[in-house]
């Protein structure tokens, strides 16, 4: 099989029966129907649909090794700068389809199966197979993953440990283990797309843990017996349209809380088991870690040329583009834009193979712009909130358009670059940007989808490499001793 067709996705997910919850419902019939979940199945599928275009095939797929058929451009192990900048170009492809605002296209999740999967050495003896199989497995289904690595927001305080029996379980952990495999209980967040994936990647928490039961990884299909996810309210209500909200009515992932109600995990998927010492090195020797965030960048460039092309737009619709501050708003944007592909081009230029023969991007800039980018996003959130100011208010519907008061809306909404239509058109885009619960979200998404920025920005500390800088100054200061003395 291989790469599938749109519909294909779509009807796989449908036949799951995935256990979904929304609205205090239980989603019952298809999700590709349900007013919830069918746009952003329709953005994925026509994702996958892309993949069929005989012009796109080259970027979008590659041929297996020793096989006839092609599989999509995440799950090819890059072995080459030319496979990994393949790869990046191809990422932003799809990222452009959105504007960078479905941060979970299946391609980040399935860089992780693939990392994980061209690692698998690295995994204990008894788990190789597993990872490879599932990698193998995932290639040639063109599955679809959410993912989890984090425990619910109970108490984040330093030195606070859930001790806890079968009765009052929070965070997911293992209460047993049995031929057919380990028993999960408990949840986890915050599965994005939770539901509407063929499976789940269950990665294990960072930090420093103390209790074996919570160290565990393993992929199992999102049907599991005992699964569940539990979505947020969607922003994509029944009535939700493409003019009024654009990038809502067909982007909104959906986040959940994953409930493992004594979930079997067959031996098979397990990954990694009551391994205090794999904890960490499952992100890092791997790579794991750096090939998600270069999927990450590659689309937060894109995001960042949207967002860029929509303020500019914006600023030329309403003629602001002459006056200085508005010029110094857009030019940010335009630094930012330019900062994050050097720090990508760098990232990628200077990449070296690993043990495990991936070529892997420089993680020092990569790094430096995923932290960056999380400070950096909502200063441009905001500058396009400045250059609307009330126009971001003042948004009738299409609705009112096609009603007694579209006369007025035509005559007393034009503006110097755009009929009154079509420039309403363009800053409903703006808003739901940067405005809407959809925008709102996107902007608190950048900042915390790869971690808490305070921990990563230490992490970034702690793994620079600062002798060099600090032996230069001490050289400096010596060098000044001697001539203080003459
Ligand atoms: C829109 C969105 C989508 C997401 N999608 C996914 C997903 O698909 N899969 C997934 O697994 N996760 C996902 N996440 C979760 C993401 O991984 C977490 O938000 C991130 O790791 C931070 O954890 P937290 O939200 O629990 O924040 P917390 O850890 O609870 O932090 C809350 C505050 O306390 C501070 N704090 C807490 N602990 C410490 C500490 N030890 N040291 C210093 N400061 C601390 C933080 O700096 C922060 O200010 C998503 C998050 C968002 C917002």
């Amino acid at each position: 099989m291989a790469i599938i067709t749109g519909q294909q996705y779509m009807d796989r997910i449908d036949a799951l029966n995935n256990d979904v919850w929304i609205d205090g419902q239980q989603v019952k019939g298809k999700l590709s129907e349900h007013p919830a979940f069918k746009g952003i199945l329709q953005s994925k599928a026509a994702l996958y649909d892309l993949q069929h275009e005989s012009n796109l095939q080259s970027l979008l797929t590659h041929q297996v090794q020793g096989e006839r058929q092609v599989s999509n451009f995440a799950f090819e192990q890059p072995t080459s700068l030319e496979t990994l900048q393949k790869r990046r170009e191809a990422t932003q492809f799809w990222a452009k389809q959105s504007g960078g605002t479905i941060g979970r296209s299946p391609d980040y999740i399935n860089t992780a199966i693939m990392t994980l999967g061209s690692s698998a050495s690295f995994f204990d003896e008894r788990f190789r197979d597993n990872v490879k199989n599932v990698y193998d497995h995932a290639r040639n289904h063109d599955l679809s993953f959410t993912h989890t690595f984090i425990n619910p927001q109970v108490n984040r305080s330093p030195n606070y440990v859930e001790f806890s029996d079968k009765e009052d379980i929070i965070a997911a952990k293992i209460i047993d283990e049995t031929e057919e495999g380990i028993i999960i209980h408990g949840a986890r967040l915050l599965a994005t797309q939770g539901g509407i994936t063929d499976e789940i990647l269950v990665l294990p928490v960072g930090g420093n843990a103390i209790d074996p039961a919570y160290v565990y990884a393993f992929a199992i299909p999102s049907n599991t017996p005992g699964l569940k996810f539990l979505c947020r309210e969607s922003y994509a209500k029944e009535g939700v349209n493409h003019f009024d909200y654009p990038l809502t009515s067909q982007f909104d992932e959906v986040d959940s809380v994953v409930v493992f109600d004594h979930v079997l995990v067959p031996w098979d998927r397990v990954f990694l088991y009551k391994d205090l010492e794999g904890v960490g090195k499952i992100f890092t020797e791997t790579n794991l870690n750096i090939m998600l965030l270069f999927q990450a960048v590659s689309r937060q460039v894109v995001k960042t040329e949207f967002l860029l092309g929509v303020a500019e737009s914006v600023a030329q619709t309403i003629g602001i583009t002459e006056y200085q501050h508005v010029q110094e708003k857009l030019s940010h944007m335009i630094m930012t834009h330019e900062i994050m592909s050097s720090l990508l081009y760098k990232a990628e230029k200077e990449a070296l193979a690993n043990q495990f023969g991936t070529m892997v991007p420089n993680p020092k800039p990569l790094m430096t712009a995923s932290s960056y980018y999380q400070r950096e996003y909502a200063k441009l959130v905001e500058y396009l909130h400045l250059l609307g100011a009330s126009g971001f208010i003042s948004l009738p519907t299409e609705q009112d358009f096609d009603s007694a008061i579209g006369k007025d809306l035509n005559q007393y909404l034009q503006a110097k670059g755009a009929p009154a239509k079509e420039r309403v058109q363009l800053f409903r885009l703006a808003w739901d940007l940067t405005m809407s619960s959809f925008g709102s979200r996107q902007t608190q998404y950048e900042r915390y989808f790869f971690g808490d920025p305070i921990r990563l920005s230490s992490s970034l500390y702690q793994s620079y490499d600062k002798t060099k800088f600090v032996a230069d100054v001490q050289a400096f200061l010596q060098n000044n001793q001697s001539s203080s003395k003459k």
